[in-house]
């Protein structure tokens, strides 16, 4: 699968692959990252890149002739995705449908963000990461990427690791705990359930199920409520 970042910081970028799962994954040939500067297209000598805003406000908008230009640059099938707090939230099911797509391109805003003409003409779809402000879509970006990547088959070198994650079926994971041996004191306080050492795998699940409601219950009380709408529905089939 290939990325294509669209970006006037294409450094912010090319740093987050030098290392770790990702690394391995582009070692692999399991994704494809291109960086690409919006700046590259401005035939001016300054390469401006963005523009007041009409109507007066503070901050510049991007031009958007040079995003337009630099899509247009990517050849074959792709599926674009601007990065803006005006978008709807990112959610784990968008990494589960978007590790379908052959090429995804991220366009990532900066300054006061996009001319709303390019979202209309360009965006198939536009994402924000949470009700923040970021001073750009570089990491918003790179959230979207590496989520997907991780759906991406070999990617993640165990793939039970993805089963029983967070936000599947609603639900938080489980508490967990390392096999540690020698704990610090303050530590001793908070033993790991007796259960979880017992190796009865059919009675671990079991605890862990009943403390990821628990979890979610506490922690994500709107997530809780899907899940004990998705819980009554199939308890009446
Ligand atoms: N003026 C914009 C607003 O109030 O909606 C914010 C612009 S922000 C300073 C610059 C860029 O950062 C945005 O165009 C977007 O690409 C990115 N960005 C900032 N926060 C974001 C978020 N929560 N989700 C996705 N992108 C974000």
């Amino acid at each position: 699968m290939e990325f294509s970042f669209l970006t006037l910081f294409p450094s912010l970028i090319n740093a987050y692959f030098e290392d770790s799962i990702l690394k391995k994954a582009i070692t692999k040939n399991l994704i494809k990252i291109n960086t690409i500067n919006i700046r590259d297209y401005a035939k001016d000598k300054y390469q401006k890149a963005d523009y007041a805003q009409i109507g007066g406000g503070a901050g510049q908008v991007l031009d958007p002739v040079l995003i337009q230009k630099a899509l247009d640059c990517i050849q074959g099938e792709k599926y674009t995705l601007f990065l803006s707090p005006c978008g709807k939230p990112f959610l784990h099911n968008d990494s589960l449908r978007l590790a379908s797509k052959k090429h995804i391109v991220l366009v990532c805003g900066r300054y006061e963000g996009f001319d709303e003409r390019s979202i209309e003409t360009q965006a198939d779809e536009v994402f924000s990461i949470g009700d923040f402000i970021l001073t750009g879509g570089e990491l918003p970006a790179l959230c979207l990427c590496d989520s997907i990547s991780r759906q991406i088959k070999g990617v993640i070198g165990n793939p039970q690791s993805l089963i029983g994650e967070s936000f599947q079926s609603h639900l938080l994971e489980a508490p967990n705990f390392s096999r540690i041996l020698h704990l610090e004191k303050k530590f001793e306080k908070f033993s790991p359930p007796s259960e979880y050492s017992k190796g009865n795998h059919s009675k671990i699940a079991d605890l862990k199920n009943n403390l990821a409601v628990l979890k979610t219950q506490y922690f994500r009380p709107d997530l809780y409520q899907k899940w004990k709408v998705t819980k009554r529905v199939s308890n009446e089939k």
